[in-house]
Protein backbone atom coordinates (compact mmCIF):
# COMPACT_ATOMS: atom_id res chain seq x y z
CA UNK A 1 0.00 0.00 0.00
CA UNK A 2 1.34 3.45 -0.97
CA UNK A 3 1.88 5.93 2.02
CA UNK A 4 0.76 9.51 2.61
CA UNK A 5 1.95 11.24 4.89
CA UNK A 6 2.28 14.84 6.53
CA UNK A 7 2.32 16.83 9.74
CA UNK A 8 2.34 20.36 11.29
CA UNK A 9 5.06 21.64 13.45
CA UNK A 10 3.23 21.94 17.45
CA UNK A 11 5.24 25.14 18.36
CA UNK A 12 2.29 27.43 19.10
CA UNK A 13 -1.48 27.26 17.89
CA UNK A 14 -2.61 27.23 14.64
CA UNK A 15 -3.54 29.96 12.40
CA UNK A 16 -5.89 30.07 9.92
CA UNK A 17 -3.68 29.71 6.62
CA UNK A 18 -2.40 26.40 8.12
CA UNK A 19 -5.89 25.66 8.88
CA UNK A 20 -6.92 26.29 4.87
CA UNK A 21 -3.74 25.49 3.60
CA UNK A 22 -2.60 21.95 5.45
CA UNK A 23 -5.26 20.75 8.02
CA UNK A 24 -8.36 20.80 5.68
CA UNK A 25 -7.04 19.61 2.83
CA UNK A 26 -4.74 16.86 4.34
CA UNK A 27 -8.28 16.10 6.60
CA UNK A 28 -10.44 15.79 2.97
CA UNK A 29 -7.40 13.59 1.22
CA UNK A 30 -7.24 11.01 4.09
CA UNK A 31 -10.74 10.34 4.28
CA UNK A 32 -11.10 10.09 0.91
CA UNK A 33 -7.62 7.62 0.18
CA UNK A 34 -7.71 5.85 4.01
CA UNK A 35 -9.14 2.16 2.25
CA UNK A 36 -6.71 2.56 -0.54
CA UNK A 37 -3.42 4.53 1.26
CA UNK A 38 -1.49 3.95 4.87
CA UNK A 39 -2.42 7.96 6.09
CA UNK A 40 0.77 9.30 8.09
CA UNK A 41 -0.57 11.94 10.09
CA UNK A 42 2.63 12.66 12.79
CA UNK A 43 3.28 15.98 15.01
CA UNK A 44 6.94 16.76 14.29
CA UNK A 45 7.93 18.01 17.52
CA UNK A 46 11.52 17.99 16.92
CA UNK A 47 10.96 20.36 14.06
CA UNK A 48 8.76 22.34 17.22
CA UNK A 49 11.81 23.42 18.91
CA UNK A 50 13.66 24.67 16.01
CA UNK A 51 11.82 28.12 17.00
CA UNK A 52 10.53 29.41 20.40
CA UNK A 53 7.92 27.52 21.66
CA UNK A 54 4.84 29.55 22.54
CA UNK A 55 3.25 27.84 25.36
CA UNK A 56 3.76 24.67 26.48
CA UNK A 57 4.80 22.44 23.79
CA UNK A 58 3.00 18.87 25.41
CA UNK A 59 -0.52 21.03 25.28
CA UNK A 60 0.32 22.20 21.86
CA UNK A 61 1.18 18.19 20.44
CA UNK A 62 -1.84 16.88 22.11
CA UNK A 63 -4.13 20.36 20.69
CA UNK A 64 -2.19 19.96 17.40
CA UNK A 65 -3.87 16.32 17.09
CA UNK A 66 -7.04 17.38 18.31
CA UNK A 67 -6.79 19.56 15.06
CA UNK A 68 -7.29 17.44 13.10
CA UNK A 69 -9.81 15.42 14.76
CA UNK A 70 -12.20 19.07 15.08
CA UNK A 71 -11.23 19.20 11.08
CA UNK A 72 -13.44 16.02 10.16
CA UNK A 73 -10.42 13.35 10.32
CA UNK A 74 -11.89 10.32 10.43
CA UNK A 75 -9.71 7.19 11.85
CA UNK A 76 -9.75 3.61 10.65
CA UNK A 77 -6.90 0.83 10.90
CA UNK A 78 -4.77 2.79 7.82
CA UNK A 79 -4.54 6.17 9.69
CA UNK A 80 -1.48 6.16 11.95
CA UNK A 81 -1.09 9.34 14.09
CA UNK A 82 2.59 9.50 15.72
CA UNK A 83 5.30 12.40 17.43
CA UNK A 84 8.49 11.95 15.73
CA UNK A 85 10.22 12.04 18.75
CA UNK A 86 8.80 9.13 19.67
CA UNK A 87 9.83 7.28 16.75
CA UNK A 88 13.92 7.97 17.28
CA UNK A 89 14.49 6.81 13.68
CA UNK A 90 13.51 9.46 12.87
CA UNK A 91 16.92 11.76 14.04
CA UNK A 92 18.90 8.78 13.16
CA UNK A 93 18.41 8.67 9.85
CA UNK A 94 18.67 12.61 9.59
CA UNK A 95 22.20 12.00 10.73
CA UNK A 96 22.66 9.35 7.93
CA UNK A 97 21.03 11.88 5.15
CA UNK A 98 22.93 15.02 6.84
CA UNK A 99 25.96 13.16 5.18
CA UNK A 100 23.61 12.60 1.62
CA UNK A 101 22.73 16.91 1.74
CA UNK A 102 25.10 19.50 0.31
CA UNK A 103 25.68 23.08 2.21
CA UNK A 104 25.15 24.44 -1.02
CA UNK A 105 21.99 23.04 -1.84
CA UNK A 106 20.80 23.39 1.94
CA UNK A 107 22.07 27.20 2.15
CA UNK A 108 19.51 27.85 -0.66
CA UNK A 109 16.48 27.19 1.16
CA UNK A 110 13.68 30.02 1.33
CA UNK A 111 12.34 28.95 4.50
CA UNK A 112 16.22 28.79 5.95
CA UNK A 113 16.85 32.24 4.60
CA UNK A 114 13.89 33.54 5.78
CA UNK A 115 13.87 32.28 9.15
CA UNK A 116 17.87 32.87 9.97
CA UNK A 117 17.52 36.06 7.96
CA UNK A 118 21.40 35.51 7.71
CA UNK A 119 21.77 35.85 10.96
CA UNK A 120 24.95 33.74 12.84
CA UNK A 121 22.96 33.68 16.21
CA UNK A 122 20.13 31.91 14.07
CA UNK A 123 20.26 27.64 15.39
CA UNK A 124 21.57 25.13 13.41
CA UNK A 125 18.25 23.36 13.47
CA UNK A 126 17.18 26.15 11.62
CA UNK A 127 19.66 25.31 9.08
CA UNK A 128 19.07 21.30 8.94
CA UNK A 129 15.49 20.52 9.48
CA UNK A 130 14.61 20.14 5.57
CA UNK A 131 16.95 17.09 5.83
CA UNK A 132 15.04 16.02 9.49
CA UNK A 133 11.76 16.35 7.26
CA UNK A 134 13.21 14.23 4.55
CA UNK A 135 14.34 11.66 7.22
CA UNK A 136 10.56 12.00 8.13
CA UNK A 137 9.28 11.28 4.78
CA UNK A 138 11.94 8.56 3.61
CA UNK A 139 11.71 6.44 6.47
CA UNK A 140 7.98 5.81 5.53
CA UNK A 141 8.15 5.62 1.47
CA UNK A 142 5.48 8.39 1.63
CA UNK A 143 4.99 8.71 -1.91
CA UNK A 144 2.28 11.89 -1.51
CA UNK A 145 3.45 14.50 0.97
CA UNK A 146 0.59 16.48 1.49
CA UNK A 147 1.95 20.95 2.31
CA UNK A 148 1.12 24.08 1.63
CA UNK A 149 3.43 25.71 -0.68
CA UNK A 150 6.51 27.28 1.16
CA UNK A 151 7.35 23.95 1.68
CA UNK A 152 7.74 22.86 -1.80
CA UNK A 153 11.29 23.04 -1.95
CA UNK A 154 11.57 21.38 0.91
CA UNK A 155 10.04 18.05 -1.21
CA UNK A 156 11.90 18.64 -4.00
CA UNK A 157 15.32 18.78 -1.64
CA UNK A 158 14.03 15.28 0.00
CA UNK A 159 13.63 14.21 -3.89
CA UNK A 160 17.17 14.91 -4.91
CA UNK A 161 18.75 12.99 -1.65
CA UNK A 162 17.12 10.15 -1.99
CA UNK A 163 18.00 10.21 -5.52
CA UNK A 164 21.55 10.48 -4.71
CA UNK A 165 21.48 8.16 -1.60
CA UNK A 166 20.02 5.52 -4.21
CA UNK A 167 22.20 6.07 -6.79
CA UNK A 168 25.35 5.94 -4.06
CA UNK A 169 24.06 3.12 -2.15
CA UNK A 170 21.70 0.88 -3.91
CA UNK A 171 17.57 1.77 -4.31
CA UNK A 172 16.50 1.95 -0.40
CA UNK A 173 14.05 4.89 -0.85
CA UNK A 174 10.89 5.46 -1.69
CA UNK A 175 11.47 8.90 -4.18
CA UNK A 176 8.02 11.21 -3.25
CA UNK A 177 6.18 12.15 -6.47
CA UNK A 178 7.44 15.83 -7.67
CA UNK A 179 5.67 19.06 -6.60
CA UNK A 180 3.39 19.50 -9.41
CA UNK A 181 1.66 15.67 -8.80
CA UNK A 182 1.78 16.26 -5.30
CA UNK A 183 -0.50 19.43 -5.98
CA UNK A 184 -2.53 17.61 -8.61
CA UNK A 185 -3.42 14.71 -6.55
CA UNK A 186 -4.18 17.11 -3.40
CA UNK A 187 -7.58 18.10 -6.13
CA UNK A 188 -6.32 21.91 -5.86
CA UNK A 189 -5.44 23.78 -8.52
CA UNK A 190 -2.74 25.85 -6.84
CA UNK A 191 -1.06 25.24 -3.75
CA UNK A 192 -2.38 27.25 -0.77
CA UNK A 193 -1.22 29.99 0.56
CA UNK A 194 -3.16 32.48 2.72
CA UNK A 195 -1.55 35.53 2.40
CA UNK A 196 -0.89 37.92 6.06
CA UNK A 197 -3.16 40.73 6.91
CA UNK A 198 -1.05 43.22 7.52
CA UNK A 199 1.67 42.84 4.79
CA UNK A 200 -0.21 40.65 2.05
CA UNK A 201 2.80 40.17 0.14
CA UNK A 202 3.70 37.80 2.67
CA UNK A 203 2.17 34.66 3.94
CA UNK A 204 0.41 34.29 7.24
CA UNK A 205 2.62 32.65 9.53
CA UNK A 206 2.51 31.46 13.06
CA UNK A 207 5.37 32.60 13.90
CA UNK A 208 5.18 36.04 12.81
CA UNK A 209 5.26 38.61 15.62
CA UNK A 210 2.12 40.96 14.34
CA UNK A 211 -0.88 39.43 16.35
CA UNK A 212 -2.91 41.35 13.27
CA UNK A 213 -1.10 39.62 10.36
CA UNK A 214 -2.55 36.07 11.73
CA UNK A 215 -5.95 34.81 12.67
CA UNK A 216 -5.43 32.08 15.08
CA UNK A 217 -7.58 29.42 15.83
CA UNK A 218 -7.86 30.12 19.31
CA UNK A 219 -8.92 33.72 18.96
CA UNK A 220 -12.15 34.77 19.87
CA UNK A 221 -14.47 35.09 17.14
CA UNK A 222 -14.79 38.94 17.88
CA UNK A 223 -11.22 39.67 17.86
CA UNK A 224 -10.49 37.62 14.99
CA UNK A 225 -13.43 40.05 12.78
CA UNK A 226 -11.43 42.41 14.16
CA UNK A 227 -8.40 41.80 11.86
CA UNK A 228 -10.44 40.70 9.04
CA UNK A 229 -12.07 44.25 9.44
CA UNK A 230 -8.67 46.11 9.88
CA UNK A 231 -7.20 44.06 7.22
CA UNK A 232 -4.67 46.07 4.69
CA UNK A 233 -6.08 46.32 1.40
CA UNK A 234 -5.41 48.94 -1.19
CA UNK A 235 -5.82 52.69 -2.59
CA UNK A 236 -8.18 51.64 -5.74
CA UNK A 237 -11.71 52.04 -6.27
CA UNK A 238 -13.00 48.60 -6.45
CA UNK A 239 -12.88 44.75 -5.79
CA UNK A 240 -10.58 42.90 -8.45
CA UNK A 241 -8.64 39.87 -7.98
CA UNK A 242 -5.24 40.42 -8.44
CA UNK A 243 -2.50 38.62 -5.98
CA UNK A 244 0.48 40.83 -8.13
CA UNK A 245 -1.00 44.51 -7.58
CA UNK A 246 -3.80 43.98 -5.13
CA UNK A 247 -2.28 41.26 -2.85
CA UNK A 248 -4.62 42.33 0.42
CA UNK A 249 -8.29 42.12 -1.52
CA UNK A 250 -7.51 39.42 -3.60
CA UNK A 251 -6.72 37.23 0.50
CA UNK A 252 -9.99 37.83 1.88
CA UNK A 253 -11.23 36.79 -1.51
CA UNK A 254 -9.78 33.84 -1.40
CA UNK A 255 -10.32 33.04 2.07
CA UNK A 256 -13.71 33.49 1.51
CA UNK A 257 -13.92 31.19 -1.15
CA UNK A 258 -11.68 28.17 0.84
CA UNK A 259 -14.13 28.95 3.99
CA UNK A 260 -17.01 28.64 2.69
CA UNK A 261 -15.78 25.87 0.02
CA UNK A 262 -16.81 27.73 -2.82
CA UNK A 263 -14.42 28.19 -6.23
CA UNK A 264 -12.36 31.29 -6.21
CA UNK A 265 -14.12 32.41 -9.62
CA UNK A 266 -17.93 32.43 -8.50
CA UNK A 267 -16.65 34.29 -5.05
CA UNK A 268 -14.92 36.81 -7.36
CA UNK A 269 -17.79 37.04 -9.91
CA UNK A 270 -19.88 38.14 -6.84
CA UNK A 271 -17.92 40.89 -5.63
CA UNK A 272 -15.66 42.07 -8.47
CA UNK A 273 -16.62 46.06 -9.12
CA UNK A 274 -17.87 46.48 -5.61
CA UNK A 275 -16.80 49.62 -4.32
CA UNK A 276 -17.62 49.86 -0.64
CA UNK A 277 -13.88 47.20 0.75
CA UNK A 278 -15.92 47.52 4.18
CA UNK A 279 -19.31 45.03 2.88
CA UNK A 280 -16.38 42.48 1.73
CA UNK A 281 -14.84 42.41 4.80
CA UNK A 282 -17.76 42.20 6.91
CA UNK A 283 -18.85 39.12 4.92
CA UNK A 284 -15.33 36.96 5.17
CA UNK A 285 -15.36 38.43 9.16
CA UNK A 286 -18.50 36.38 9.56
CA UNK A 287 -17.24 33.31 7.67
CA UNK A 288 -14.35 33.63 9.70
CA UNK A 289 -16.24 34.52 13.37
CA UNK A 290 -18.21 31.46 12.30
CA UNK A 291 -15.98 28.85 11.37
CA UNK A 292 -13.90 29.50 14.56
CA UNK A 293 -16.88 29.59 16.87
CA UNK A 294 -17.72 26.00 15.12
CA UNK A 295 -14.10 24.77 15.40
CA UNK A 296 -13.69 26.06 18.90
CA UNK A 297 -16.82 24.06 20.49
CA UNK A 298 -15.82 20.88 18.74
CA UNK A 299 -12.24 21.27 19.79
CA UNK A 300 -13.49 21.30 23.78
CA UNK A 301 -15.04 18.25 23.13
CA UNK A 302 -12.17 16.08 22.94
CA UNK A 303 -10.37 14.49 25.32
CA UNK A 304 -6.72 14.39 26.10
CA UNK A 305 -6.93 10.44 26.81
CA UNK A 306 -8.51 10.02 23.74
CA UNK A 307 -5.22 11.73 21.57
CA UNK A 308 -3.16 9.99 23.76
CA UNK A 309 -4.49 6.72 22.96
CA UNK A 310 -3.67 7.60 19.06
CA UNK A 311 -0.37 8.56 19.64
CA UNK A 312 0.24 5.34 21.83
CA UNK A 313 -1.57 2.96 18.92
CA UNK A 314 0.41 5.22 15.85
CA UNK A 315 4.26 5.16 17.83
CA UNK A 316 4.20 1.16 17.70
CA UNK A 317 3.39 0.77 14.03
CA UNK A 318 5.44 4.00 13.31
CA UNK A 319 8.63 2.37 15.09
CA UNK A 320 8.10 -0.73 13.56
CA UNK A 321 8.05 0.67 9.96
CA UNK A 322 10.71 3.45 10.30
CA UNK A 323 13.36 0.98 12.56
CA UNK A 324 13.25 -1.70 9.40
CA UNK A 325 13.76 0.82 6.79
CA UNK A 326 16.70 2.25 9.30
CA UNK A 327 18.32 -1.12 9.27
CA UNK A 328 17.85 -1.55 5.72
CA UNK A 329 19.52 2.11 5.00
CA UNK A 330 22.38 1.09 7.79
CA UNK A 331 22.89 -1.91 6.08
CA UNK A 332 23.37 -0.22 2.77
CA UNK A 333 26.02 2.31 4.00
CA UNK A 334 28.14 -0.41 5.69
CA UNK A 335 27.06 0.64 9.13
CA UNK A 336 25.68 -2.56 9.91
P1 LIG B 1 6.11 28.98 11.20
O1 LIG B 1 6.05 30.47 11.14
O2 LIG B 1 6.36 28.45 12.57
O3 LIG B 1 6.98 28.37 10.14
P2 LIG B 1 3.82 28.30 9.62
O4 LIG B 1 2.53 29.00 9.81
O5 LIG B 1 4.63 28.62 8.41
O6 LIG B 1 4.62 28.53 10.94
P3 LIG B 1 4.44 25.49 9.45
O7 LIG B 1 4.45 24.70 10.71
O8 LIG B 1 5.73 25.92 8.85
O9 LIG B 1 3.51 26.75 9.70
O10 LIG B 1 3.62 24.70 8.36
C1 LIG B 1 2.55 23.84 8.69
C2 LIG B 1 1.74 23.57 7.45
O11 LIG B 1 0.93 24.70 7.14
C3 LIG B 1 2.55 23.30 6.19
O12 LIG B 1 1.89 22.33 5.43
C4 LIG B 1 2.55 24.63 5.50
O13 LIG B 1 2.77 24.49 4.12
C5 LIG B 1 1.15 25.10 5.80
N1 LIG B 1 1.06 26.56 5.77
C6 LIG B 1 1.75 27.40 6.55
N2 LIG B 1 1.40 28.66 6.30
C7 LIG B 1 0.46 28.63 5.34
C8 LIG B 1 -0.30 29.62 4.65
N3 LIG B 1 -0.15 30.91 4.92
N4 LIG B 1 -1.19 29.21 3.72
C9 LIG B 1 -1.34 27.90 3.44
N5 LIG B 1 -0.67 26.92 4.04
C10 LIG B 1 0.22 27.26 4.99
MG1 LIG C 1 6.56 27.68 8.11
Amino acid sequence: MKTILTGIRANSVLTLGNYLGALLPMVRLSNKYSNEYNINIFVPDLHSIISEVDGDLQENIIRTLKYYLVAGLKINENVHIYRQSHVPAHSELCWILNCNATMGEMGRMTQYKEKSEGKASANVGVFDYPVLMAADILLHDADYVPLGEDQFQHIELTRNVAERFNHRYGEVFTVPVETAKQVEFMGVEKPIRVRDLVNPEKKMSKSTASENSKIMLDDTPEKAAKKIMSATTDSFSDVQFDFETRPGISNLLYIEALLTDTPLTEVVEKWQGETRYGELKKQVAESVSGMLSEFQAKLSAISDEEVLELFTEGEKYANEVANKKLLAVQKAVHLR
